[in-house]
């Protein structure tokens, strides 16, 4: 672990540690890059969590959080290691995500997970205002386990598609008309009708089908499994180095700079090329400014602007509401007054792609006063960039607020994902 904080520690990483109460023994750490926290303070309207159960051969659960950037990349914003997944450790940790934001506006509007009760209750308590969406994907896997367990095999088939059908409802009165006709197919199996509706659609259905997540700013990102394929390199460098992190260290850490780099090219090849794949004068104000992935989601509304012309019924609008990009109903108003798509009917999220000048429009860390004893320690921020002030406050506040930290109240007894298994045992 000594080890591992040494190598965390290089190459302008910063971490926080918690130890056992009055040992040496380390039980958490989380860390994050420079680079990070910037994107973080640019992408901070959608965070994506992902939580890996006992990989590491010290059989720590590990926890990734992930941010989307507007030429739609994936980028890591931290990893949390704990001595146990309880909400308290995820409390802590989402703590530390916050205390990087540059200011309070910045929290996610958006947080994506799966179904982890003790990360979900800890999100709930450190970002209250977030709408903690759940990844569908990761629920049909759940839905098909039970599936497989409960259905003769000639209907699972049938059964799998009318779930689909249900999640990807547009509509309440869409939802409840395909979750009639399921309950009415399957209405012999009543065990594993019971299991879908209490389980997943009455405590969860606003978090997940489509009906209601089309009202959510989510830019896109509805599912833990965009973040699979990085994910899974990290995962799979740990499983070949039997779960040690220290040995795929150098691995993850160009994996990481990779991913850096790869972004910041997005970003220029943005604002220096125009791509000619959307070439149409319609697109004119937008090139150089919106990103590649925004046009192409605008594209896909233009070519509904025949079929749905001005009429907002059949439009849905659900890309303005979800994307924060023109609708075809929209785009069609354009096309009839002659109107190029005009610069400020894009999201602000789509026109971010400077990591340098972005955050100087942001409120500034020093708007924060200390006392006058502090003024030496507020020359030495303004030293800072912007990412050396965001580490520098979130230390002073480590420090300060230490003592509340570790003495948090005893936690009501958390579900975490074993109990779903238990619950089967009896069944
Ligand atoms: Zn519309």
């Amino acid at each position: 672990m000594k080890h591992l904080l040494k190598l965390i520690q290089s190459e302008n990483y910063v971490y926080w540690t918690r130890r056992r109460d009055g040992s040496d023994v380390l039980r958490d750490i989380f860390w994050t890059h420079h680079d990070s926290i910037k994107l973080l303070n640019m992408f901070h309207f959608v965070l994506i969590c992902d939580n890996t159960y006992k990989t590491d051969k010290y059989r720590l659960p590990l926890l990734e959080i992930f941010g989307v950037t507007s030429t739609g990349l994936t980028f890591s914003v931290a990893f949390a290691y704990f001595e146990q997944e309880r909400q308290e450790n995820f409390i802590w940790a989402f703590e530390k995500v916050r205390d990087l934001f540059v200011s309070k506006n910045l929290i996610p509007k958006v947080i994506v997970t799966d179904r982890v009760l003790a990360m979900m209750n800890a999100i709930h308590i450190v970002f209250p205002t977030s709408i903690n969406l759940l990844c569908p994907l990761y629920i049909e896997k759940k839905i098909g386990t039970k599936c497989k367990q409960y259905i003769t095999n000639d209907r699972q088939y049938e059964v799998m598609d009318l779930w689909k059908k249900i999640v990807y409802s547009t509509s309440v009165e869409e939802f409840d008309h395909h979750l009639q006709h399921f309950e009415l197919v399957c209405a012999d199996i009543i065990t594993f009708v019971d299991y879908v509706k209490d389980s997943w659609f009455k405590p969860y259905k606003e978090r997940f089908v489509v009906a209601w997540t089309n009202r959510v700013m989510h830019f896109g990102n509805t599912t833990t499994n965009r973040i699979e394929s990085a994910h899974w390199r990290l995962k799979y460098m740990l499983q070949i180095n039997n779960g040690d992190l220290c040995k795929s260290w150098d691995a993850v850490n160009m994996m990481l700079k990779n991913q850096m780099c790869i972004i910041k090219s997005s970003f220029q090849k943005t604002i220096s090329i125009v791509d000619n794949v959307y070439t149409s004068p319609f697109y004119q104000r937008l090139h150089h400014f919106v990103s590649r992935t925004c046009l192409k989601n605008i594209d896909e509304q233009l070519k509904r602007v025949k079929m749905v012309g001005i009429d907002k019924i059949k439009c849905g609008c659900s890309i303005r509401t979800t994307h924060g990009l023109p609708c075809a109903c929209e785009l069609a108003y354009l096309q009839i007054s002659a109107t190029l798509i005009p610069l400020d009917t894009i999201h602000i999220f789509w026109r971010k792609l400077n990591m340098e000048h972005e955050l100087e429009h942001e409120e500034s860390l020093s708007q924060y006063d200390f006392l006058e004893e502090l003024e030496a320690m507020k020359a030495y921020m303004k030293t800072q960039d912007i990412a050396g002030q965001i580490i520098f406050k979130a230390k002073v506040r480590e420090l300060v607020f230490s003592h509340t930290t570790l003495k948090r109240p005893p936690h009501d007894k958390v579900k975490i994902n074993g109990a779903i298994k238990n619950n089967k045992k009896r069944k």
